[in-house]
């Protein structure tokens, strides 16, 4: 068999693997590519890949002896089943130090598990989110890995070449791309972010339609707003894509292609994954979770329908001074994003805390600020942040957050009195304020919840005027 000349190998040769391999051979690597079918590798290799430094392998044999030793495999195959099955594969032909890099949308506690079946074989097990979609894969996605620890200085020059690069601080370029934490830390970061990205479109489509019905703004005079908002601290890709969508105008019918777009919006579940998380850990992840039921209520369009026939509301009061609403939303979208991110930050934290890990916070901004669908100047400044206090319980708390808070929620509260006032929902700026509310309340009303579990079912009390871990509990109706 001739010497192996791959510096790495790709299972998986869809959409992702494709765009993957391509970035990985533009940087001057060869790659060794493998498909289930086959056929996906002779297509690939005589047509995109033609001409390039790819090792076209038609069975996992021939696939693994191509590689260098250590060899390091990445799998970028469908979630679930189609990642075992590959292993099963692959992993008989792997030697103790070889790496195998599962790159695609696998939940977490998957890839600990896989982990630790690996172990005794000793191959080294990386769990890697990728997000940016397929432009992202082949120009530079963000891409945090996990897991075995040992494999990072391997896959660290290859992984971090490939990455989107965005300026630090200092004004010196830094890859999208560092080592987050072990077992499945990247899997479960790539999760969140997905869980942020859910909770950053769903603000964006409550300020769209603020502006719309409370304004009466068209669709272009909307991305005009959002286009101007991009020049602030909403500097997103998000925030650029929608004024670019509002301005689109339907070849067909010469009118806004937004106006036609059926309101029913899809799921692939990873909203869901990130929510369980925040449940499991006890983490109030309301915006998140506001952002996916909304998902679930837009899916009820034919029960919306009949609902708007029979249920009442006011009507929708349109605002005297638009210039000053429109600056009140677009603090209340800032702000509310400030706690989403809180939100997502204190989840992460919970779960390493619960699981034992050490994540590289300021490092999880910075992969997040390019390269992927969230990316964000915003992410700097969290960046910012946790370099200045790593132990950070909150970022609400940080000086620079709490103080841009504090400028914002007078116009915060102004939109969220107007939405409830004109019956125009809007969950998770509400839900963000509430949750800023009660973050920052000294003391809240469940003394009186804790009263009432006592009265129903003796839960027991602590009191304020007796040491904490002293338990009380009192007979409330003086019946037997
Ligand atoms: P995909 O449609 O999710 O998966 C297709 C690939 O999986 C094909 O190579 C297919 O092989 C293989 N496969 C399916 N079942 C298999 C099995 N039982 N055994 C072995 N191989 C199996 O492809 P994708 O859209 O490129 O996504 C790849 C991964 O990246 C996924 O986890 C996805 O969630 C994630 N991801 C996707 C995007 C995106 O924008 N598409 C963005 C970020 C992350 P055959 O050709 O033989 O069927």
């Amino acid at each position: 068999m001739a010497a192996p000349t791959a510096d790495i190998g790709l299972v998986g040769l869809a959409v992702m693997g494709e765009n993957l391999v391509l970035n990985m051979e533009s940087r001057g690597y060869t790659v060794a590519v493998y498909n289930r079918s086959t056929d996906k590798v002779e297509k690939f290799v005589n047509g995109r890949g033609k001409g390039k430094k790819f090792v076209g392998a038609m069975s996992p044999q021939e696939f693994v002896a191509s590689i260098k030793r250590p060899r390091k495999v990445v799998m970028l195959v469908k979630a679930g089943k189609a990642v075992d099955d590959t292993i099963a594969t692959i992993a008989p032909f792997l030697e103790a130090g070889d790496i195998l890099i599962d790159g695609g949308n696998t939940h977490f506690p998957d890839t600990t598990r896989r982990a630790k079946e690996l172990e005794p074989k000793g191959i080294l097990y990386v769990g890697s989110g990728v997000s940016g979609g397929e432009e992202g894969a082949l120009k530079g996605p963000s891409i945090m890995p996990g897991g075995n620890v040992a494999a990072w200085p391997e896959i660290k020059p290859i992984f971090q070449a490939i990455a989107a690069k965005v300026k630090d601080a200092n004004g010196a370029e830094a890859p999208c791309c560092d080592w987050v934490g072990p077992e499945g830390a990247g899997h479960f970061v790539k999760m969140v972010h997905n869980g942020i990205e859910y909770g950053d479109m769903q603000l964006i489509c409550e300020s769209y339609n603020l502006l719309k019905d409370m304004c009466g703004l068209a669709p272009a005079e909307l991305s005009g707003v959002f286009g101007k908002w991009n020049k602030g601290v909403l500097d997103s890709y998000l925030i650029e894509i929608t004024s670019e969508i509002l301005a689109y105008t339907d070849p067909e019918t010469k009118k806004p292609l937004v106006d036609f777009i059926l309101d029913t919006a899809g799921q692939k579940g990873t909203g869901k994954w990130t929510i369980d998380a925040a449940t499991d850990n006890g983490v109030a992840l309301t915006l998140i979770a506001e952002a996916v039921f909304s998902r679930c209520i837009s899916a009820q369009k034919d029960e919306r329908v009949a609902a708007s026939k029979v249920l009442a509301g006011p009507e929708v009061q349109k605002v005297s001074d638009r210039d000053q609403f429109i600056a009140d939303v677009e603090m209340a979208l800032y702000a509310s994003k400030i706690v989403s991110y809180a939100q997502g930050y204190a989840l992460m934290a919970a779960q390493a805390k619960a699981n034992g890990w050490e994540l590289n916070n300021g490092g999880i901004a910075l992969m997040w600020r390019g390269g992927c669908i969230i990316r964000s100047a915003f992410l700097g400044k969290i960046k910012e942040a946790f370099d200045k206090n790593p132990k950070l319980v909150n970022l609400l708390v940080d000086p620079f957050f709490a103080g841009e808070l504090g400028k914002a929620q007078s116009g915060w509260r102004r939109v969220v009195g107007a939405a409830a006032a004109s019956g125009i929902p809007v969950p998770a700026i509400s839900s963000a304020l509430a949750y800023y509310d009660g973050y920052r309340t000294a003391r809240l009303p469940a003394n009186l919840l804790q009263a009432q579990r006592d009265y129903f079912g003796a839960h027991t009390y602590e009191r304020l005027d007796k040491p904490r871990g002293q338990f009380f509990h009192t007979n409330w109706t003086g019946r037997g």
